[in-house]
């Protein structure tokens, strides 16, 4: 336990003598304490970037509404928000509109 206890402390070179107790209570965290400290803090803040190929997805919302980690990130989307409208009401915004020309008009068959 001693060797261990050597290892660590050189190797990350944090407190780790006062988290196990020998010098006293927890008066040091560690960055792993922090960092829950800081998300358990921050939770409703705390957000997962909406765009699937964002580098680094995990971040804290400036906004409540922010689904993106920035701009950057959004801008995707909202050409892909526009392309799924089309898809959406695309028809149906056809058909109000005046006819050209129909290339799918199936007739009904007799019988
Ligand atoms: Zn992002």
């Amino acid at each position: 336990m001693f060797l261990l206890l050597l290892t660590t402390r050189t190797g990350a070179g944090i407190g780790q003598l006062s988290l196990l107790g020998f010098d006293g209570p927890f008066q040091r965290r560690t960055l792993f304490e922090q960092a829950l400290l800081h998300l358990v803090r921050e939770a409703n803040r705390a957000r997962y970037c909406q765009n699937p190929d964002c580098p680094a997805p995990y971040f804290f919302a400036a906004r409540r509404s922010q689904k993106y980690c920035s701009d950057i990130c959004a801008l995707p989307a909202q050409r892909e928000f526009k392309g799924r409208w089309w898809v959406e009401h695309g028809n149906r915004w056809r058909e109000q509109r005046p006819k050209a020309r129909t290339t799918r008009v199936q007739k009904k068959r007799g019988g």
